[in-house]
């Protein structure tokens, strides 16, 4: 780099995208490859890291820079920026590293005024497009320069479009869109105290600026958080000459992409209007034409579009997202993007490139998100219990959601937080709204197109979202949405159909997903390039059989608790905890042991040829019993009542649940401990596991059992734990006259202590199961429950933590310790399996880190089981992650 703030298009290229933002990139590499696009030049990423970090000030050389490269352009295009002849009208555009749509700033028609409008007009021979193009520059710059309010500008325009009983935009005629510019004018000049500066050069240098601040705008903010773009990257600024789509009938603009960016399917998916100038499409101003149609009104242009947008596909080999104008029959391309997709269409995209020959499988796989594919795993609706849609919208985004009424994004934001299942209500959302739509199950809007703001969220978030429902009229402030007599409020709820475009009054039942040839074939090119195994989490026999279903490779946690839960066992299990004799323990535990060896039978038979690791009782025991303010409530009650018999037993009750409380569970008596002090729960257990294996086994089914020990800090606990667990098992192989039944015993690895003793643990344990739940809260020393409630969510605000270190591992902490206790307990066990089951089990970046750490498996609950299947190849593949311009 030669510490240039300015470019020409000419220089750049698609390698440049760190330096000349994506937009910028893209367009010089169209300009490269012979695509028509306006001539211009671009301000680097480094002018506005450098502003930004000098407190907004420029640096030195930057103003004369642009100075100089406008000079060109002007040479170059025969043009002068404010000219009262020939004048030169540019765009000033943001564009970020890391695509941003619709979250910073950008100003068309930068160089009009009253001379130069004139000049155009007579150019053109057309005032109306003239004075269409300033009215448009008054409002964008007073919106992102001086900071007025959009709706404004918006009344304004209502008003006059009112006054003159028209309905479009297209319906003013050139007098009056002089009038709008002079009003448009004096609604500045009110909101800010100042006239609108004239001088055309003047406001270049201050529309960059504004362009390098919209970087700091808060929904630009918010975006950058929930997409995981860092904050210091900066925008790109590029001025380009303008074309005009907004030049009558014969000029149109529109969006396009190579494919249908919700299925997939190679089909030319687009819209455009005649008569229009940049985001009107999107904006939903009118309701935009389906592509196709552009072919009967401008035929030249539509065929070199077509051509084009093939050029662009197979230069990228991807999906492209393309904005074109066509000013007088002529083409010109404006942007072209990576197209954002919906899981399903990126899977199938990615698998017909590869029939194409365009890329080969690993290419194919590292452009799917991992995260992504929660959506086709995601619920639809049930197709048997059909509703009678209240109305209908554009199938915006795919996916059912079921939700309460909610008519702003605030209140969505606020709800959703709190756990509510909410649909966010629109007229048509706009960027403010964003952090609305991330708390909502899905977005309807009554307004607005496939590639209105809504729907291109919404896709990105994987969220279902029906845009457009033209029949729906919603009152804000009285929070009602009517559709003919029907009228539904926020205390109503709502379910929307993303794939079909339905909206159905109440809660329909949902069904979950079904898993495509699309899906199947791109996860099984994963499981050949991947080296960690997956395993689920599951505590019952249809957890078990959806994780085979969704790959599977065993189970790596059974949680025995759960099964304690279940209603017809929690009495059987309290009884067991408040025996007073042995002997009274053991007739509970004999209660408990079929029902125990039952469960463990069917995951055994879901899971047959693949292992299963169960784990022996981890909580403890007082988290079976009632709450104890709740007993000390209901004696209290008793007392007044003279029951003396049933108070006796609450009383009982109650002085054993305060005998078992204690201050902090967390680190109290349960797992080993627990185990070791009521040694006959590990042995019925045990029995279980292993009569349930012999009985599934003379089934012909072919159980792998595990047994896991939870909490072990010291390796005496797991030796005396296992010498009981082997005799156990030993003796009901004995009894049955089996002697090939395999099973293995080993250790969750979930307290710093045995991380750091892993070999001498390791000297009992034929595999390790690293917790990384519990070794978060005990390395980290910091309990869940109470960091999520109060201290995390600021300290991730503030940036202190860089991630809940509860969702996504923390690699230099607790990967480290994972990286000590393995080193240190192959030194003893070379042969040792070691797998992890936390929750981060399935996150991709986690996942990513076990795989360096050179773990056997990751075990995550069953939905997520592709993911970390997908994740796990990925992480064996070098080189770039998806390419997103
Ligand atoms: P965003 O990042 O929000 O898409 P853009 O910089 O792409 O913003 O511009 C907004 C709209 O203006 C787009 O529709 C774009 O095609 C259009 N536009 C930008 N520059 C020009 C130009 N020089 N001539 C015509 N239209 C333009
Ligand atoms: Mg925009
Ligand atoms: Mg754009």
């Amino acid at each position: 780099m030669d510490g240039r703030y300015v470019y020409d298009l000419s220089e750049g290229n698609a390698e440049m995208k760190a330096l000349l933002g994506g937009k910028g990139a893209g367009v010089a590499e169209m300009k490269r490859i012979g695509v028509p696009v306006p001539d211009g030049f671009t301000v680097t990423t480094s002018a506005c890291v450098a502003a930004m970090r000098n407190g907004g000030t420029w640096p030195e050389r930057l103003w004369d820079e642009i100075q100089a490269h406008l000079s060109t352009l002007e040479r170059r295009t025969g043009r002068t920026l404010g000219a009262a002849e020939r004048p030169l009208l540019v765009s000033v555009r943001s564009g970020a590293v890391l695509s941003m749509p619709g979250m910073m700033d950008t100003i068309l028609n930068l160089g009009i005024s009253d001379e130069s409008a004139e000049g155009l007009a007579a150019e053109s021979n057309d005032p109306r497009f003239a004075w269409d193009s300033y009215r448009r520059f008054v409002q964008m710059y007073g919106e992102v320069v001086e900071g007025v309010p959009g709706q404004v500008f918006e009344d304004e325009l209502t008003a006059l479009k009112n006054r003159r009983g028209v309905t479009q935009d297209t319906g003013l005629t050139a007098d009056d869109l002089k009038e709008l510019v002079a009003t448009f004018r004096r609604a500045v000049r009110l909101s800010t105290g100042h006239e609108l500066p004239t001088e055309p050069r003047e406001q270049l240098r201050r529309a960059v600026d504004a362009v390098f601040g919209s970087w700091n705008s808060p929904r630009a903010k918010v975006y950058r958080g929930l997409n995981d773009i860092p904050d210091d990257l900066g925008t790109a600024v590029n001025v380009m000459q303008m074309v005009f789509g907004n030049k009558g009938d014969t000029s149109a603009t529109g969006v396009c992409f190579t494919r249908n960016p919700a299925t997939g399917a190679r089909e030319r998916y687009g819209e455009f209007l005649v008569d229009a100038q940049g985001e009107d499409v999107v904006a939903g101003i009118r309701t935009p034409r389906r592509l196709p149609e552009l072919e009967s009104v401008l035929p030249y242009a539509y065929a070199q579009l077509m051509a084009t947008m093939d050029q662009l596909e197979h230069h990228y080999k991807d999906m492209q997202d393309i904005e074109f104008t066509v000013e007088d029959g002529t083409l010109f391309l404006l942007q072209v993007r990576t197209g954002k997709r919906t899981a399903a269409a990126a899977l199938k995209v990615a698998r017909d490139l590869v029939a194409e020959g365009e890329i080969d499988k690993e290419t194919a796989l590292r452009r799917i998100d991992p995260a992504q594919l929660d959506q086709v795993l995601h619920p639809a609706l049930d197709p048997t219990q059909a509703g009678t849609p209240l109305t209908r919208g554009l199938n915006a985004s795919p996916g059912a959601a079921v939700g309460r009424i909610v008519f702003d994004a605030d209140t969505a934001a606020e709800r959703g937080k709190a756990g509510e299942a909410v649909v966010l209500v629109r007229w048509e959302t706009t960027p403010d709204d964003i952090h609305g739509v991330a708390a909502a199950q899905g977005v309807l809007t009554a307004h607005g197109g496939m590639t209105s703001h809504a729907a291109v969220v919404a896709r990105g978030m994987g969220k279902p979202c029906v845009a457009g429902a033209g029949e729906l009229r919603i009152d804000v402030d009285a929070h009602t949405m009517t559709v003919g007599d029907t009228v539904l409020t926020d205390a109503d709820t709502l379910t929307l159909d993303g794939t079909t475009g339905a909206v159905y009054p109440g809660a329909l039942p949902l069904v979950p997903p079904q898993i495509t040839d699309d899906f199947s074939t791109v996860l099984g090119w994963a499981d050949e390039v991947r080296r960690l195994g997956v395993r689920a989490n599951a505590d019952t026999g249809e957890e078990a059989t959806k994780a085979r279903e969704l790959g599977a490779e065993g189970v790596g946690l059974c949680r025995t608790e759960h099964m304690f839960m279940a209603t017809d066992r929690l009495p059987v299990v309290q009884r067991m905890i408040l025996a007073d004799t042995t002997d009274a323990r053991q007739a509970a535990l004999d209660e408990l042991l079929p029902m125990q060896q039952a469960d463990f039978e069917e995951i055994f038979t879901a899971m047959t040829g693949l292992p299963v690791a169960v784990r022996l009782i981890d909580p403890p025991l007082h988290e079976f019993l009632p709450d104890l303010v709740e007993q000390s409530l209901l004696v209290q009650r008793l007392e007044a009542d003279d029951a003396p018999a049933e108070l006796e037993r609450a009383r009982a009750l109650l002085d054993r649940i305060l005998r078992l409380s204690e201050a902090n569970p967390m680190l109290g008596t349960r797992g080993v401990r627990l185990l070791l002090l009521h040694p006959e729960i590990g042995v019925m257990q045990t029995r279980a596991i292993i009569r349930a294996a012999l009985a599934v086994r003379r089934r012909g089914l072919d159980p792998r059992v595990e047994i896991m020990v939870p909490l072990v800090g010291f390796a005496e606990e797991l030796r005396r734990m296992r010498e009981i667990i082997v005799a156990t098992a030993d003796d009901e192989l004995a009894s049955a006259g089996v002697t090939d039944l395999r099973y293995t015993v080993g250790t969750m690895i979930e307290l710093p202590r045995a991380v750091l003793t892993a070999d001498e643990i390791a000297e009992h344990a034929d595999f390790f199961s690293f917790g990384t739940n519990d070794l978060s809260q005990t390395a980290i020393g910091i309990s869940r429950d109470d960091a999520e409630g109060s201290f995390l969510v600021p300290y991730l605000e503030a940036g202190i933590v860089p991630a809940n270190p509860f969702a996504s591992l923390d690699a230099d902490g607790v990967g480290e310790l994972v990286r000590i206790g393995v080193e240190r307990g192959l030194r003893t066990r070379p042969d040792l399996e070691i797998g992890i089951c936390g929750e981060h089990g399935g996150d991709p970046a986690s996942i990513i880190v076990f795989d360096g750490i050179g773990l056997d498996y990751v075990s995550c609950s069953p939905y997520r089981v592709p993911i970390a299947r997908l994740a796990a190849a990925r992480a064996r593949l070098t080189g770039p992650a998806y390419d997103d311009r």
